[in-house]
């Protein structure tokens, strides 16, 4: 594979964000979340933060024109030439056809979907105990891995934090939207023959060499 062009699928809670950053870390690609992306525009108040806001708070997808011009853009920058992880984009089949269309005119494709699986209660019990790094995003968790001192970052000392839509009533939407707009993408990207199935369920690092099997070594 002479490109990683990776998209990381999966329900909400499935393990997105852990796995991302270790595989960004090894395959030395960018990490393009648009959840993150969204949430800086929220907290800097920009139009489209605030237009954004009011979607995410409810657990409802932001339509598809903004998060599909967030990308396009992102794409454009020549961090993306090795190739990228996608995290939480595509999220419905308009994106992944807008998402395939804008990588063809660039004369690339998508070279693996990776799809975290998980059942629906270990997703809520995992959303609604997690908490985040305000400075560096990363993830903690109040049963499965919490942080030494209690509301602080082990990386870098920052705050942590409850994002508004980790609550059960949004959390309970989420899986909901993801099962009915986000699931069909599965059988989109088997068509083209470059799904590969993870099970999330697993300790991380456990799941994390599933996906080093399924993508193979950094180098190639
Ligand atoms: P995430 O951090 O990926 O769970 O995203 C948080 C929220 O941002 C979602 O619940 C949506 O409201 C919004 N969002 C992120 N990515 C997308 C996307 N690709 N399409 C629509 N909405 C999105």
């Amino acid at each position: 594979m002479s490109q990683f062009n990776l998209i990381l699928l999966g329900p909400p809670g499935a393990g997105k964000g852990t796995q991302a950053g270790r595989i960004v870390a090894e395959y030395g690609i960018p990490h393009i979340s648009t959840g993150d992306i969204l949430r800086s525009a929220v907290k800097n108040q920009t139009q489209m933060g605030l237009e954004a806001k009011k979607y995410m708070d409810a657990g409802e997808l932001v339509p598809d024109s903004v998060v599909i011009g967030i990308v396009k853009d992102r794409l454009q920058e020549p961090d993306t030439a090795k190739g990228f992880l996608m995290d939480g984009f595509p999220r419905t089949i308009p994106q992944a056809q807008a998402l395939d269309a804008g990588l063809d005119d660039l004369g690339r494709a998508v070279t693996k979907t990776l799809v975290l699986l998980a059942d629906e209660e270990l997703l809520v019990a995992r959303l609604t105990g997690r908490r985040i790094c305000r400075s560096c995003q990363a993830p903690f968790h109040v049963l499965f891995n919490l942080p030494k001192a209690e509301g602080v970052c082990d990386v870098c000392d920052g705050e942590l934090y409850q994002r508004d839509d980790d609550t059960e009533a949004t959390v309970r939407n989420r899986l909901e939207v993801y099962r009915n707009q986000t699931e069909p993408l599965i059988g989109y990207y088997d068509e083209a023959g470059v799904v590969a199935r993870i099970d999330g369920t697993q300790a991380p690092e456990k799941t994390y060499e599933d996906i080093r099997m399924a993508l193979g070594p950094a180098g190639a």
